[in-house]
C-alpha cells in the first residue's frame, strides 16, 4: 500500500487565516498532539519573522516527540547573495529541525516582477539554498510557490525549477497552488504531465480558493504524489488550505492509502475540536467527518432507515473519525426518535400511548416555533411531564419589569417577582441594565435562599431568533438559553410575542431541568 506522508502547517499556513492566533504555549501544545496523533511533519513557523517564532523553536527542540518531524520554514537566499551568509538561511540552519521548508518562486510573472532578477538567478538561488541546507545535514522540503500557475504560464520553467530543486538534493518536490484558483482537471492534467523519472518525491499544497484545495489534493496523490500539506481544520490564508480532516479520512477510509495518522483516525474529532479551542474558534457544525451536523439525522424516515442498518444511512461509522451519532428532533421526527429519547427513561413500545401523546405534543410546539435540537434540557421537561414525574420548582404570582431612561444617563430595569415557594410567598428584586438581566436576577434573588445551588449556575449563552420578521415589531421570537455549572453545560427554549416571556420560559426551564437532574431534595446528587 502505498504511504503518503502528511505534512502539517496549521502552526506556519493555519496562522495566516482570519481571526487564527496562537500563543506560543498553545502552538506547543498543539505541536504534541499533533505528534501524538502521528502527524509526519510539523511545520512550526517562520524563524525569522519574530522572535515569538524563534522561542518556538528553542523550546520544542527539548521535548521528546515521539514521532513527528519538526519543519522550519523559509525562503531562498537573495538574489545576487551567498547562501551561507543569507539570514533566511542562516535563521533556518539555527532552528536546528530536522527538516525545513524552502520556498522558491516557480511563476516567471514572480520573478519578472516581484523577486526583480533574472530567471537563470532565480534558479541558481533555488540551488544555493538547497545545497546549503543539505550540507548542514537537513531534509530538505522545496516548496514551489505558484507552480500550477506557473506551469500554466511557462511550463518549461516551472519543470526547470523543480528540477533545480533535484539537481541541489531536495528530498521533496511540493507542488503548490498558492493562489489556490486550481481545478482538480487542471491539477490532474500537470501533475501527469511532469517528468517524473528526472524528479525527487513530489508533494502537495493547496489553498481553497476555487473550494477544491481537498479535491486538488486527493487528486494530485491519485496522480502520484505522495506528501500531502494541509492544516487541521483547513484554517490559512484566505479562504484557507486544504483541510487535513477531510483529506486524512478520505486518504485511508476511501482512497485505501496508507498514512502514519490512520491508526489514530478515531480521534481525528477530538484534535480538530482541540485546535478549535486552542483558537478559540467556534468549530464548523457542518464539516465533513469532523462536524457537529456529519452524522445527524433530522428527518424520520432516515431514522427508521438508520435503525435497520447504519451503513444504509452513513457513508462511514461515525466512530471511525472519533465523532458521534446524534438525532435531532424535528416535526420530521418519527415516533422512533421520541422513542431513542425516552430510552433513559426505561423501556418503552413504538404504541404506547404516552409515545403517541408526546409525538403529537412536538408537533404542536414545533408549529408554534419552539425547536428541540438544540434545548433538549427543554424537551427532557416535556418528557417528565408526560410521564407523571415532573414537579415544578415554584409557583409565579406576578413578575414586574421597569425600565427607566433619565436624560442621556444609561438604561435601567427594575425586576420584581412573586413565587409561592413551599408552600410560603417569597419575593425578589434586582436592578440591572437590560429586561432579561432583571429578571433573572430577581428570579434567582427569590430563589436563593431555598435553594443556594443556584448561586453556581450561569448564564453562558444567549440567542435570540425571530421567527416571522414580517410582522416587525410584533414578531415572534425564539429565545435560546445556554446554562452552566461550571462543569457541564446545557440548553432551553422559550417561544412568544414577548422577549421577556420567551426569555422566562426558558430561564425557568433552566433552573427546573438542573434542579431535576442535579439536585435532589435541596442537596446535590
Ligand atoms: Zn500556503
Amino acid at each position: 500500500m502505498k504511504k503518503i506522508d502528511i505534512f502539517d502547517t496549521t502552526l506556519r499556513d493555519g496562522m495566516q487565516g482570519l481571526e487564527i492566533n496562537f500563543t506560543l504555549d498553545d502552538k506547543l501544545e498543539i505541536a504534541r498532539k499533533l505528534d501524538e496523533f502521528k502527524i509526519d511533519y510539523i511545520e512550526g513557523g517562520f524563524p525569522l519573522s519574530n522572535d515569538l517564532e524563534a522561542e518556538f523553536f528553542r523550546r520544542i527542540r527539548r521535548e521528546k516527540l515521539s514521532h513527528a518531524k519538526i519543519v522550519a520554514f523559509g525562503s531562498t537566499r537573495k538574489p545576487k547573495g551567498k547562501a551561507e551568509s543569507d539570514p533566511q538561511i542562516t535563521a533556518l540552519i539555527e532552528a536546528e529541525t530536522p527538516a525545513v521548508v524552502v520556498v522558491g518562486k516557480a511563476w516567471t510573472a514572480h520573478v519578472d516582477l516581484v523577486l526583480k532578477t533574472t530567471r537563470e538567478e532565480n534558479l541558481n538561488m533555488i540551488r544555493d539554498s538547497i545545497s546549503v541546507l543539505k550540507k548542514e545535514g537537513r531534509e530538505v522540503i522545496f516548496d514551489l510557490e505558484h507552480f500550477f500557475d506557473g506551469y500554466k504560464a511557462d511550463p518549461a520553467y516551472a519543470v526547470d525549477v523543480l528540477k533545480a530543486g533535484k539537481e541541489a538534493g531536495a528530498d521533496c518536490l511540493v507542488l503548490c497552488d498558492t493562489n489556490g484558483g486550481m481545478l482538480p482537471m487542471e491539477v490532474a492534467e500537470i501533475v501527469r504531465s511532469l517528468p517524473r523519472q528526472e524528479l525527487a518525491r513530489i508533494g502537495i499544497h493547496c489553498h481553497n480558493d476555487t473550494g477544491n484545495a481537498v479535491a486538488n489534493t486527493l487528486v494530485a496523490v491519485a496522480e502520484g504524489a505522495v506528501h500531502v500539506q494541509g492544516t487541521i481544520n483547513g484554517w490559512g490564508e484566505r479562504c484557507g488550505n486544504a483541510n487535513l480532516c477531510v483529506v486524512l479520512p478520505n486518504l485511508c477510509l476511501k482512497m485505501k492509502l496508507n498514512a502514519s495518522p490512520a491508526a489514530n483516525l478515531d480521534r481525528l474529532t477530538s484534535l480538530s475540536r482541540f485546535v478549535a479551542e486552542k483558537a478559540n474558534i467556534i468549530p464548523d457544525r457542518r464539516s465533513p467527518y469532523v462536524g457537529e451536523a456529519a452524522f445527524t439525522h433530522k428527518s424520520g424516515q432516515h431514522v427508521d432507515v438508520l435503525m435497520k442498518a447504519d451503513y444504509l444511512m452513513e457513508h462511514v461509522p461515525s466512530a471511525s473519525v472519533g465523532n458521534e451519532r446524534s438525532i435531532i428532533l424535528s416535526i420530521l421526527g418519527s415516533r422512533s426518535t421520541i422513542l431513542k429519547k425516552l430510552a433513559k427513561y426505561g423501556e418503552f413500545d413504538k404504541n404506547e400511548a404516552v409515545v403517541h401523546e408526546l409525538a403529537n405534543k412536538m408537533k404542536t410546539l414545533e408549529q408554534e416555533g419552539y425547536e428541540y435540537e438544540a434545548a433538549e434540557a427543554s424537551f427532557d421537561l416535556i418528557i417528565r411531564k408526560a410521564l407523571g414525574r415532573y414537579k415544578p420548582l415554584f409557583e409565579l404570582l406576578n413578575y414586574n419589569l421597569e425600565s427607566h431612561k433619565v436624560s442621556t444617563a444609561p438604561a435601567k430595569t427594575v425586576g420584581k417577582i412573586f413565587l409561592r415557594l413551599n408552600e410560603q410567598d417569597v419575593m425578589g428584586a434586582a436592578v440591572r441594565t437590560g429586561p432579561v438581566d432583571a429578571l433573572d436576577a430577581a428570579l434567582r434573588d427569590a430563589l436563593a435562599p431555598a435553594f443556594p445551588f443556584i448561586a453556581k449556575l450561569k448564564i453562558t449563552d444567549y440567542r435570540v431568533r425571530v421567527l416571522n420578521p414580517e410582522k416587525a415589531s410584533s414578531a415572534k421570537v425564539r429565545v435560546f438559553v445556554t446554562s452552566s455549572d461550571g462543569d457541564v453545560e446545557w440548553d432551553t427554549v422559550g417561544v412568544s410575542e414577548n422577549i421577556i416571556e420567551a426569555s422566562w420560559q426558558a430561564l425557568v426551564d433552566s433552573f427546573e431541568y438542573y434542579y431535576d437532574n442535579h439536585v435532589l431534595d435541596g442537596t446535590e446528587k
